[in-house]
């Protein structure tokens, strides 16, 4: 767990990350055609204290996976590419098992942190509401079926995606590799890169002390540092680019 500014090596994470490699590298975004993903940045998953799904107090990897979320989306905008934002939002009454309530429409924990809430109005933002992990699953529409990142991705003919957001090995990972399978099904067909930006994903901590205090099952146990590596490494192995930078270049 990481706590205030000083950071420990964690002994576990090494092993893990020695037998588990994620290689990450720079990743140019030059002047092709590239779409910036942000995967639930909301109040309920990001915001100290904001409903069950949020951190209890100032996370620094949380922190920083926000401004760097920011940052990129600015750029982007800038830059003339479109932003996509998925929104985690569910219909009071109707829970996402296994998780907590969290992110019931009207209770703020839906919205956008402040940082990126100016994606509301931007002409390059499109914001997709999903009431389930996946973003490619929840970007179906139940009656008609029309997939708005499909869409989204063909009408921009995107070939490349960078992908940043929480959770690293929960929303963001899903997305991902699911998306892998639909470039290689030939469902987008300009697209060539997924990049996933490592400083601008992180995933939540739930210490097994914790979850042990609160009669969770060990199931539930989610060391933030090594879950965040394992959402890499999977992401890695399906064929994403692991990015440790992202370098807007003409
Ligand atoms: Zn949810």
């Amino acid at each position: 767990m990481l706590i205030g500014t000083v950071v420990s090596p964690d002994p576990t994470l090494a092993v893990i990350a020695a037998a588990l490699p994620i290689d990450p590298r720079p990743y140019t975004v030059g002047s092709r055609p590239t779409g910036l993903i942000v995967v639930d940045v909301v109040n309920g998953f990001c915001t100290v204290g904001y409903g069950s799904a949020a951190p209890t107090e100032p996370n620094p990897p949380i922190a920083k996976m926000v401004e760097e979320s920011a940052r990129l989306a600015k750029a982007f905008t800038q830059k003339g590419f479109p932003v996509l934002a998925f929104l985690d939002i569910h219909e009071p009454g109707k829970p996402e098992p296994p998780y907590p309530v969290h992110c019931e429409r009207g209770s703020g924990e839906e919205e956008l942190v402040d940082e990126l809430k100016w994606l509301l109005t931007h002409p390059l933002a499109t914001l997709i509401e999903k009431d389930c992990i996946n973003g490619f699953i929840g970007s179906i529409d139940i009656h008609t079926k029309h997939n708005g990142v499909l869409e989204w991705v063909n009408q921009h003919n995107l070939e490349a995606l960078v992908v940043v957001g929480i959770c690293t090995d929960i929303c963001v990972m899903d997305f991902v590799v699911t998306m892998l399978s639909v470039r290689n099904h030939g469902l987008v067909p300009s697209l060539k890169d997924i990049a996933v930006y490592t400083e601008g994903c992180s995933t939540y901590d739930l210490p097994a002390e914790v979850a042990a205090a609160q009669g969770l099952p060990k199931t539930a146990i989610h060391p933030q540092n090594v879950t965040h590596h394992i959402g890499l490494y999977t992401m890695a192995e399906r064929g994403a680019f692991i990015a440790d930078a992202i370098l807007m270049h003409q």
